[in-house]
Parts: C-alpha cells; sequence; structure tokens
C-alpha cells in the first residue's frame, strides 16, 4: 500500500495570483494542484483540503492553529504524513506553534511554501512542494513538525526566516537541518527526534496572548518599558537582550522588571543574536536579571519564545509551572541540560 499524505493549503505566496493592480492575493487550492502536474505521478496518495479562508500568512492567528491542528488531529489515522502549505511570512511562528500543540506526535508534519507563486516560471514552490511530499510519505516517519525549504529540512521551532528575496529563506542557527535534498534525500537520523512509544496524540488548543516582546536598543526610554511592563492583564514579557543575555544595568530598568515580576509577571531573556544562547551571570550585565527572577530563555529563537510563552500561560494556571516549562526543552526546541 503506497504512504498517503494530506496536503493542507492554508494560504501565502506559494498559492497567490496577481491582482489588477499588481498586488499579490491568495487563490484556491486546485489552482496551486494544478500548477504542479507532477503530483498525480509521484506513486503517494494525495489528499488536499484547504482553511475555510486563505490568508495571508501576516494575517496568523492562534484560532489559525487551532484549525490546522483539528485537521491533523481528524485525519490523523487516515494518513502517514501531512504537509502544511503557508505563507513564509509567519511559517516560523506556526511551526513552532504547532510543534507545542502536537503532543504525542508520531506522524511529520511539513511546513512549505514559496517566495515565488506556482505560477510564475521560476517558482520555487514546485520543488518544494515535491520533496515535501516526499518527506511526508517516506517511510523513515520524522515524528516532527518540520520546515521544508529550498534542499533543506528544518526542525520547525528551530527555524527562522531569513530572506524576503533569496530562496534559501530559512535557516536554523542553532540545530543543524535534519535532511538534506540533492539527487537523494538524506536523512540525519541521529538529530532527528524518537517518537515516544505507545504515545497518542494529543493537542493542546488554547493560548494565552497577554504577552509582549521588549526589544532592547540602546537609548531605550523609560516611559516605554514602564508602559509595557504595566499593561493591564499582562502574563508574561520576552526581552530580546544582547549577546549572552546582557542588558542595561540603570536602576529605573531593574525596578520596572522587578515590579512586573511582584505582579507574577514572567519575563523570560532571549538573545537578539541569531545565534548562541544566553548565559546569565557570564557578565555583571545578566547578573541582577538572574537575581530579579527574570528566567532563561537559553538559545530559543523569537517565534518559538513567542508561541511556547502563550502555549504555556494558556494551559496552565499555576505560574511557578509555567515557568518551570518555560525552561525546559519540550519539543527539542533549546539546547537543556
Ligand atoms: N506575505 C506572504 C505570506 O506570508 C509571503 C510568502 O508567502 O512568502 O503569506
Amino acid at each position: 500500500m503506497n504512504n498517503k499524505v494530506l496536503i493542507i493549503y492554508t494560504g501565502g505566496t506559494i498559492g497567490m495570483v496577481q491582482g489588477k493592480d499588481g498586488s499579490l492575493r491568495p487563490f484556491a487550492l486546485e489552482g496551486v494542484l494544478e500548477a504542479v502536474p507532477q503530483l498525480q505521478s509521484c506513486g503517494y496518495g494525495i489528499d488536499s483540503c484547504q482553511l475555510d479562508e486563505i490568508i495571508d500568512s501576516s494575517n496568523m492567528t492562534p484560532r489559525v492553529w487551532v484549525d490546522i491542528a483539528n485537521i491533523i488531529e481528524r485525519e490523523y489515522e487516515k494518513y502517514d504524513g501531512f504537509v502544511v502549505l503557508h505563507g513564509t511570512d509567519t511559517m516560523a511562528y506556526t511551526a513552532s506553534a504547532l510543534s507545542f500543540m502536537l503532543e504525542g506526535l508520531s506522524k511529520p508534519v511539513v511546513l512549505t511554501g514559496s517566495q515565488l507563486p506556482l505560477g510564475m516560471l521560476r517558482s520555487d514552490g514546485r520543488e518544494n512542494i515535491i520533496a515535501a511530499l516526499e518527506i511526508a510519505a517516506s517511510p523513515v516517519r520524522i515524528p516532527e513538525v518540520c520546515i521544508f525549504f529550498e534542499n533543506r529540512l528544518y526542525r520547525g521551532n528551530r527555524s527562522t526566516k531569513v530572506s524576503a528575496e533569496n530562496f534559501d529563506a530559512f535557516k536554523s542557527y542553532n540545530y543543524p537541518s535534519l535532511a538534506k535534498v540533492g539527487i537523494e534525500i538524506t536523512y540525519k537520523h541521529h538529530l532527528i527526534m524518537k517518537a515516544q512509544e505507545g504515545a497518542n496524540l494529543k493537542v493542546h488548543r488554547n493560548f494565552n496572548t497577554h504577552i509582549a516582546v521588549l526589544k532592547l536598543f540602546p537609548g531605550i526610554g523609560r516611559e516605554l518599558v514602564e508602559a509595557i511592563m504595566k499593561t493591564e492583564g499582562l502574563r508574561g514579557v520576552i526581552i530580546e537582550t544582547y549577546g549572552s543575555g546582557n542588558a542595561l544595568t540603570e536602576e529605573w530598568f531593574f525596578e520596572a522588571l522587578r515590579e512586573a515580576v511582584g505582579r507574577n509577571v514572567i519575563i523570560l531573556d532571549v538573545t537578539q543574536c541569531k545565534a548562541g544562547s544566553v548565559k546569565l551571570r557570564q557578565y555583571a550585565a545578566s547578573c541582577d536579571m538572574e537575581q530579579i527572577g527574570v528566567l532563561s530563555g537559553h538559545d530559543l529563537t523569537i517565534e518559538a519564545a513567542v508561541t511556547k510563552m502563550m502555549h504555556l500561560l494558556g494551559t496552565y494556571d499555576d505560574t511557578d509551572q509555567v515557568k518551570r516549562l518555560l525552561e525546559t526543552s519540550l519539543r527539542g526546541e533549546m539546547e537543556w541540560n
């Protein structure tokens, strides 16, 4: 029996057509599949479906993540793998979110898209869809949410969009790619997660979006920091710090953080650097952060940090449990010991 894959179409450049004013708009699924006739002769069982509303991924919301996860849960037993066609702009957020939502996953969920619409002669979409399908149908059965783009398969919650114009638009700086597509597909088995024996798929659907991301810059003002920290209903803040997790050492800054922590706001330190990890206490400029109760985001991408924090705050009421899980690797999203 041939392996079966379900394509879930959500939108993005891959399926866009040019409107009269020249701007790109999402298009229906039939048009996407017609543009890749090779799919009919690839030897896998392929079915497809689309979200009720096809979107530019700039309009992505947790509600849409739930729609995608619901489809995967509903069709889980019927298929060997899933390919999610998605806009590139927020693909790394969706891949990260799905990784936290789909606990006990034992089948591949591969997100892909393209930089040029499929209807264009030089589109990168055809190769991306075909390889993503081959990976989703492969007996290797990667039990992870991944992103396939321009010859590389990445762990979804380690990926980040790095280019608005190159075909190799994604990178995973802190974890090597899981597979490389050349004449053959070379899987790096030792880097791929092992499926949990006997685990069943469990879908987590709740996100708490009452969080903020505060990116530090030289000259950042007290009013801005205080305004963010005092936002009503705030449950968590991700501070994008410098280097190995360093921040300014001004007293007003610490006071704003200390006051927020006192109100049970969780503060997570991630670095603005693309590669490497937060190491609190390496410099004096991060010692006080730890003392106040700021947590280390280790080598999390910002996409993984945002989605993990929203997922944990939406799933658990106990602040201490959320804190503990934030500093624990749940789906291979960060280094951990
Ligand atoms: N704006 C598009 C989207 O993310 C860009 C793309 O697909 O490459 O939906």
